[in-house]
């Protein structure tokens, strides 16, 4: 399988690059997107751009593309009915980006359109980094924090916390961004637990593509 990752920073993407592995259960070519981003909304305002790049230049199979929720909405099972579109959550907003670029596009290399997958990091991907080691950072208690408008940690806390220091060095944070998401050595199970919606949307977009891909295998399989 061949695939883009579109996210914050090299290290977020060092990061993705290994949990990705994990979810699809096999190792895959990365393919490049053309352009970079650095936070949002470069990565909204880009997205069109990289996925029709994607579409006719290369043979990608899809696009993996993850952004921190800072102080937005946190997707939810509401925003899930058919139709609904939350304007402030930025899964919601991304979904539809993929949306309208690839509606009309016609099919190439052989397929109809690049997959998507878009998670969210809760309220930065430094919380998926200390997932299991630190057991007070969790999407619950983000969620809960906003409702009381009191967050129960800054974004700033948890660099201080993976890093050891607010600005690291990107090798440093690339080290150690690949050092704690291979702690959960292929079971993702803690970390769909504790982040179901921003996390788990990545963990089922992507589950999606091998049910894509064994329909596209299956006319072929014995006795066809
Ligand atoms: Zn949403």
């Amino acid at each position: 399988m061949k695939l883009a990752i579109l996210s914050e920073s090299p290290a977020d993407e060092a990061a993705l690059r290994v949990l990705v592995e994990y979810v699809l259960g096999a190792p895959f070519v990365r393919v490049q997107a053309a352009l970079r981003a650095r936070g949002w909304p470069s990565v909204e305002q880009v997205l069109p751009s990289i996925l029709r790049h994607l579409h006719f230049n290369t043979e990608a199979d899809g696009l993996v593309v993850v952004v921190d929720s800072d102080d937005s909405p946190v997707h939810s099972a509401e925003h899930e009915a058919p139709g609904y579109f939350h304007p402030l959550c930025r899964i919601c907003r991304l979904r539809a980006v993929f949306r309208r670029t690839l509606k009309n596009l016609p099919p190439a290399h052989g397929r109809q359109r690049v997959l998507r997958a878009v998670g969210l990091a809760v309220p930065a991907v430094e919380a998926w980094y200390l997932c299991g080691r630190d057991t007070s950072v969790t999407e619950a208690a983000w969620v809960a924090g906003q409702a009381v408008g009191r967050a129960p940690y800054s974004r700033r806390e948890l660099k201080w916390r993976v890093y050891g220091t607010e600005r690291p060095s990107l090798p440093h944070e690339i080290r150690r961004a690949v050092q704690e998401v291979s702690r959960h050595h292929g079971d993702l199970r803690r970390l769909e637990n504790d982040f179901p919606q921003g996390f788990g949307s990545l963990a089922r977009d992507l589950r999606g593509w091998q049910k894509n891909r064994a329909a596209e295998v299956a006319p072929s399989g014995p006795g066809a």
